[in-house]
C-alpha cells in the first residue's frame, strides 16, 4: 500500500495560505496592494481585535466586472499576468493571483465590487474557501474586501497570533509604509471604529514623508537625488547627529515596492559608517527606480525579498549618493518645515532593545527575568553571591537611607559642588578603599572573603527596573515639573505607541500630554532623573517599543525594562565612590540582584581562596 497521498485540496490550500497570510498585517498588505494595482487614488481601512475580528479595505480603484468578482477569490486567478515572460517586468504589486484565494481559505472572505460608475455591483462571500453567497449587491465603482475571523478554521496559526496591541502596531506600520511610498493617495485607517490616519493626497513626496514621520524628523533630513539611468535613486536620509536604536525607521523601496534588501541595507550603512557610532540607525527612506526586468520580485511568496541585477552598481550609487547629501554642505540643505499629518491618536504594540553594553561572558549563570526552574549550578552560584553580599550587607548597614532609584548623579564624578576638601574627606568612610570602579564599567568591592565585582549598568537597570514596577503599583507618581514645557513632535508610530503606554508612562513620574496633530507636550519627568536629555529619554523609550526586543511578559514590564535600560547609568560613566556604595546598597536590596531584566548577571563574586589558588598559596 503507498503512504504517499495527494492532500485534500482545502488542505493543500490552507497550507499554501500559511507562506503569504502569516498574521493581520500580512492580509492588510495584500489588500492594499491589490487596491494600489486596481489605481485606486483612495484606500480606507478599518479593523476590529487586532485584526483577528475584521479587516476592512475600501477602495475607489477600477473595480471588478461580476464575472471577475467571482474569479478572484480562485486560485492563481490574476488579471496581472499572462505569460510566464510577464514575471520578468511585473509592474504591479500583486502577480502570483494567490493572496485571495489564500485568504479565503482561512477566513470569511467577503468582496463587493463594481467595474462602473453608477449601476449594480456584485458580491461574494467565500468561507474557509466555499462559496456561501454570490449575488448582485449595491457598490460604488471599486472594492471592498472584507476579511472575518481570521483563522477561524487554523487554530493552530490563530495561537501563533501574537498581542492584540503587537498586531496592531504591524498593521499601523503596514499602512505607513504604503502612504510613504504614495503621495498622491489618501489613506484611511480606523481600529475598533477609532480614526488613527487621515492622511490626504500630497503633491510632494516630503510633506508624506514629513507627515507620517513627524516634522521634526523632517527638520534632521537631506535631501537624496540621483539620475544615473536608467537606475533613479530618491528620498531622505537623517544627518549623522540625528539616529535611532533600530532600523525600524529605514524604509527602502524598489519600483515603489517596501523591500528588505541587504544589498540596500549594506549600501546605507556604509554611507554612514565612519560617521554614526555603532548600532546607531539613521532615518531613511528611498526609492530606488531600476528597470523592471532587473528585479525579481518572486523570490518569496509575501513578495518583501527580492532579488536585484546589478547589485554592484546599485550598491555604488545608494552609497554615494547619501554620502554626497550629507556632504559638507547639507546642513544647509535642511529641509524646510512640513505641517504635521492629521492624525488622530492611536494604539499600538509594544516590546524592545537594549543598549549597547559589554557583556559578561558567564552565559551559564543567566537568570531570567521569568524565573527558570532552578538550575543547580545557577543556585549554587547565587548562594556564593548571596554569602558575599552578606557580609556587604553586615558592614553597610544603618548607612544611609537612599532614595531609591535615580539618585545616582550621571555625569561626572565630581564632589558635590561647594563641599571643602574637609567636607569632602568626612564623607569618605573608613572602606571607602574598599570600592574601585574599574574602566569606568565595573565595580570592585572588596568583602570579606574575595571580592565581588559588578557591573554598573547591568545592576542600575536591575534596581530600576524593580524599584518603577512597585513605583507603578503605588499609583502615586513622582514627577519633577519643566518650569518650560517642552513639545516633542513624534511620528505616527511614535504617536501610537504613545497612546498606548501613556497610562503606565504616567504612573512611572512622565507628564504627556497629546498636543494636537502628532505632537506631545511634556510637563514632568520622573523625580531625579538624570539622562532626561531634553526629551530625547521618551523618544528612546518609544523607540524600544517600536522595536519588540524588551523582555518582559506584559506590556507594563516592557515599559518598565526599557525605561530601566535608558535612565540607567551607562557602561563608561564615572561614577564617585559614593554613588558606586548608593549603587551596590540598592542592588542588594532588590528581590532579584542577581541579573538585569534581559538576564544577563550584574554581579561576579571571586573568592580569596580561589585567587590563593591561582597563586599555589593552598
Ligand atoms: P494578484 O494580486 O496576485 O493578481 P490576488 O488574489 O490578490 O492576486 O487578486 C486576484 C485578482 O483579483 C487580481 O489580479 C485582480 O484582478 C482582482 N482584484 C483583487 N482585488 C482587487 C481590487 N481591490 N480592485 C480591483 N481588482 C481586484
Ligand atoms: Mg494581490
Amino acid at each position: 500500500m503507498p503512504v504517499i497521498k495527494t492532500l485534500p485540496e482545502a488542505v493543500a490550500r490552507q497550507i499554501a495560505a500559511g507562506e503569504v497570510v502569516e498574521r493581520p498585517a500580512s492580509v492588510i498588505k495584500e489588500l492594499i496592494e491589490n487596491a494600489l494595482d486596481a489605481g485606486a487614488r483612495f484606500v480606507s481601512v478599518r479593523t476590529v481585535g487586532g485584526g483577528a475580528d475584521l479587516m476592512e479595505v475600501r477602495d475607489d480603484g477600477c473595480g471588478m466586472s461580476r464575472e471577475d468578482v467571482q474569479l478572484a477569490p480562485r486560485n492563481f486567478s490574476t488579471s496581472k499576468i499572462s505569460y510566464a515572460d510577464d514575471l520578468l517586468k511585473v509592474r504591479t504589486f500583486g502577480f502570483r493571483g494567490e493572496a485571495l484565494a489564500a485568504i479565503s481559505s482561512v477566513s470569511r472572505l467577503d468582496i463587493s465590487s463594481n467595474d462602473r460608475e453608477g449601476g449594480e455591483g456584485w458580491r461574494i462571500t467565500v468561507e474557509g474557501g466555499a462559496v456561501i453567497r454570490n449575488g448582485p449587491a449595491p457598490h460604488e465603482q471599486g472594492t471592498t474586501v472584507r476579511v472575518e475571523d481570521l483563522f477561524f478554521n487554523t487554530p493552530a496559526r490563530k495561537k501563533f497570533l501574537k498581542t492584540e496591541l503587537t498586531e496592531r502596531r504591524r498593521m499601523l506600520e503596514t499602512i505607513l509604509a504604503f502612504a510613504l511610498a504614495s503621495p498622491d493617495v489618501e489613506f484611511h485607517y480606523a481600529e475598533e471604529e477609532k480614526p488613527v490616519l487621515d492622511l490626504l493626497p500630497v503633491s510632494s513626496w516630503g510633506q508624506r514623508i514629513a507627515a507620517v514621520m513627524g516634522g521634526s524628523t523632517m527638520k534632521h533630513m537631506v535631501e537624496v537625488n540621483t539620475d544615473e539611468p536608467p537606475l533613479r535613486l530618491k528620498g531622505f536620509v537623517s544627518l549623522p547627529t540625528y539616529t535611532r536604536s533600530s532600523r525600524n525607521h529605514q524604509f527602502c523601496f524598489v519600483n515603489g515596492r517596501l523591500v528588505r534588501e541587504k544589498t540596500l541595507i549594506r549600501a546605507v550603512q556604509e554611507a554612514y559608517r565612519t560617521v554614526v557610532p555603532s548600532k546607531r540607525f539613521p532615518t531613511v527612506v528611498l526609492s530606488l527606480e531600476v528597470p523592471y526586468e532587473d528585479v525579481d520580485v518572486n523570490v518569496h511568496p509575501t513578495k518583501t525579498e527580492v532579488r536585484l541585477r546589478n547589485e554592484n552598481r546599485i550598491f555604488d550609487l545608494v552609497r554615494r549618493s547619501i554620502k554626497r547629501s550629507l556632504g559638507p554642505k547639507s546642513e544647509t540643505k535642511l529641509s524646510v518645515s512640513y505641517p504635521a499629518a492629521v492624525v488622530a491618536p492611536a494604539d499600538g504594540g509594544a516590546t524592545m532593545r537594549r543598549d549597547a553594553a559589554p557583556v559578561v561572558e558567564e552565559p551559564a549563570l543567566f537568570v531570567g527575568v521569568r524565573e527558570t526552574p532552578a538550575n543547580p549550578e545557577t543556585e549554587k552560584y547565587k548562594a556564593r553571591v548571596r554569602a558575599a553580599v552578606g557580609s556587604y550587607m553586615d558592614a553597610a548597614k544603618n548607612r544611609h537611607d537612599f532614595s531609591p532609584f535615580l539618585s545616582l548623579r550621571s555625569h561626572g564624578a565630581e564632589e558635590p559642588a561647594g563641599a571643602t576638601a574637609a567636607e569632602a574627606r568626612e564623607h569618605i568612610q573608613p572602606d571607602d578603599a574598599l570600592f574601585w570602579q574599574f574602566h569606568n564599567t565595573y565595580i570592585f568591592i572588596q568583602v570579606r572573603n574575595g571580592i565581588v565585582v559588578i557591573d554598573q549598568h547591568a545592576a542600575h537597570e536591575r534596581i530600576i527596573f524593580d524599584t518603577s514596577k512597585k513605583q507603578i503599583e503605588s499609583e502615586i507618581p513622582v514627577s519633577q515639573q519643566i518650569l518650560f514645557p517642552i513639545t516633542l513632535e513624534l511620528s505616527v508610530s511614535e504617536l501610537a505607541i504613545f497612546r498606548e503606554t501613556k497610562d503606565i508612562v504616567h504612573k512611572l513620574g512622565f507628564q504627556l500630554e497629546p498636543f494636537g496633530g502628532t505632537s506631545i507636550l511634556v510637563r514632568g519627568y520622573p523625580q531625579g532623573l538624570k539622562n532626561w536629555e531634553e526629551g530625547a529619554l521618551v523618544r528612546h523609550l518609544f523607540d524600544d517599543l517600536l522595536s519588540d526586543r524588551m523582555p518582559g511578559s506584559s506590556h507594563a514590564e516592557r515599559i518598565v525594562a526599557s525605561f530601566a535600560c535608558r535612565s540607567a547609568v551607562k557602561a563608561g560613566q564615572k561614577l564617585a565612590v559614593e554613588e558606586m556604595k548608593m549603587l551596590a546598597d540598592q542592588l542588594f536590596a532588590v528581590e532579584n540582584p542577581y541579573s538585569c531584566p534581559h538576564g544577563r548577571p550584574t554581579i561576579f563574586r571571586l573568592s580569596l581562596e580561589e585567587i590563593d589558588h591561582w597563586f599555589s598559596r593552598r
